[in-house]
């Protein structure tokens, strides 16, 4: 179905270029949607059983805008259920290898997209991120990914995860194609009530070679406990570049930033936990029928959902409950406001805040599926730029002894995406990490 649409496209795309006709920046580039992501008459399964059979009958609108600047979709990619984990392996339909070594994995939630992007099958590729799904699975891949402000892109017609903090980004190989995409899917919105009513400028006009009188905020508390030395030294390095390009290099603190894990596995799952329950076995996906509704509900859900996401949902519908509301959810809610607030001190002494993106390089598969709280912890850097809402992305700043990719984060304040992609390109013009290919 989705060859047949591409190959359909594509042809077209060809016919405009024979017959001499000039062709729009993204007509003909062939990209990946992450699947949870409604396209018309394609199949959208959230990586999940109970939607196994699941056609949207409307089409989401950044698709739709793509669809319309002419990109050929050449496929949905692969993304743990619901979009919940750090790996991939949370996918009904197996896992995905991460190109740079196959036994590994692409990170995730979108891992799908990145390693689609980093093994070259598609040019560019959009992920959802709630809490790093396009960052961490980017840096583990060896691309760039780019988590825009929240409500800066459309979420109509993205599967909802956890509302307040889902955005759609782009993956691309170079700064340079993040910017292109972005501008072509950031805009209003009347479909989604959280939509920015904002100018979207051509962000291919911020890419500018240096970095004179910008400031740059290296977070202090993220160079602690955990840090794989490998990936420390890298992003040390990365950091003495931006020095070395005409950056003024600052450490700042973040001190509330470590309790950003607690407060986004408390705040996700309970939105999730509402957003899931629409999975009845009446409007979408699968039925498991049996004598009584109840039942029915009850037998689809337990087969129709994966683990992972009965365990959100357990934890989400605890923590909304009467009685613990006040001393879980109303708490993580009072964190993420201190959270934003060491941002906003953060953001009064510079312009762009950098750390590591993941805490280490791709892990085994299988290696971490019998123990949560370690996948959980993998998303410490990158969860407290969601509950902020600000934009933050990942750009590919080494290799660790393995020949694995490391990532850097780049943090923004909010829509200031402009000034992301000037440190990022003027980053990676400065070096090499992006141009060096997986061999398969
Ligand atoms: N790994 C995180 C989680 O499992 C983030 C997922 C995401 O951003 N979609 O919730």
């Amino acid at each position: 179905m989705t060859a047949e649409q591409a190959l359909l496209t594509a042809k077209k795309v060809d016919a405009k270029i024979a017959a001499g006709k000039t062709i729009g920046l993204l007509e003909g580039i062939p990209i990946g949607i992450k699947d949870n992501m409604c396209t018309q008459g394609i199949r959208t399964t959230c990586a999940s059983r109970i939607l196994e059979n699941f056609v949207p009958p409307y089409e989401s609108t950044v698709t739709q805008k793509l669809k319309e600047a002419g990109t050929v979709m050449v496929g949905k990619t692969n993304l743990d259920e619901f979009a919940m984990g750090g790996s991939t392996e949370n996918s009904a339909y197996g896992g995905t290898a991460n190109p740079w070594d196959l036994d590994r994995v692409p990170g995730g939630s979108s891992g799908g997209s990145a390693a689609a992007v980093a093994a070259s099958e598609c040019v560019v590729a959009l992920g959802s991120d709630t809490g790093g799904s396009i960052r961490q699975p980017a840096a583990l891949c060896g691309v760039v990914g780019l988590k825009p402000t929240y409500g800066l892109v459309s979420r109509f017609g993205l599967v909802a995860f956890a509302s307040s903090l889902d955005q759609i980004g782009p993956f691309s190989r170079t700064v340079e194609d993040a910017a292109i995409l972005l501008g072509a899917i950031a805009g209003y919105d009347p479909k989604d009530s959280t939509s920015l009513k904002v100018e979207i400028p051509d962000y291919t006009q911020f890419l500018k070679p240096d970095l004179k009188g910008l400031k740059v905020g290296v977070i202090a508390e993220t160079f602690g406990e955990g840090l794989d030395a490998e990936v420390e030294s890298s992003v040390k390095d990365a950091i003495g570049q931006l020095k070395a390009l005409g950056a003024e290099i600052v450490e700042v603190s973040c001190p509330r930033f470590r309790y950003g894990v607690s407060a986004y596995y408390i705040i996700a799952p309970s939105e999730a936990s509402a957003n899931l329950a629409r999975y009845d076995a009446v409007k979408y996906g699968i039925r498991e029928e049996a004598d009584t509704l109840l039942s029915m509900y009850k037998k689809t859900r337990a087969h129709g959902f994966g683990a992972e996401v009965k365990r959100r949902i357990a934890i989400g519908t605890y923590t909304l409950s009467a009685g613990y509301y006040d001393a879980y959810y109303l708490k993580a809610q009072k964190v993420r406001t201190l959270i934003k607030q060491d941002f906003e001190a953060a953001f009064e002494k510079v312009d762009v805040l950098v750390c590591p993106t993941s805490p280490t390089t791709a892990f085994k598969a299988g290696e971490k599926t019998e123990d949560p709280l370690s996948m959980y912890l993998l998303d410490l850097m990158t969860i407290p730029v969601n509950l902020a809402g600000l934009p933050g992305m990942s750009i590919p700043c080494g290799f660790d002894g393995r020949g694995l990719p490391i990532g850097l984060q780049l943090i923004g304040k909010v829509l200031r995406e402009d000034l992301l992609f000037q440190v990022a390109y003027a980053y990676e013009q400065s070096t090499d990490w992006h141009v060096r290919k997986p061999t398969l």
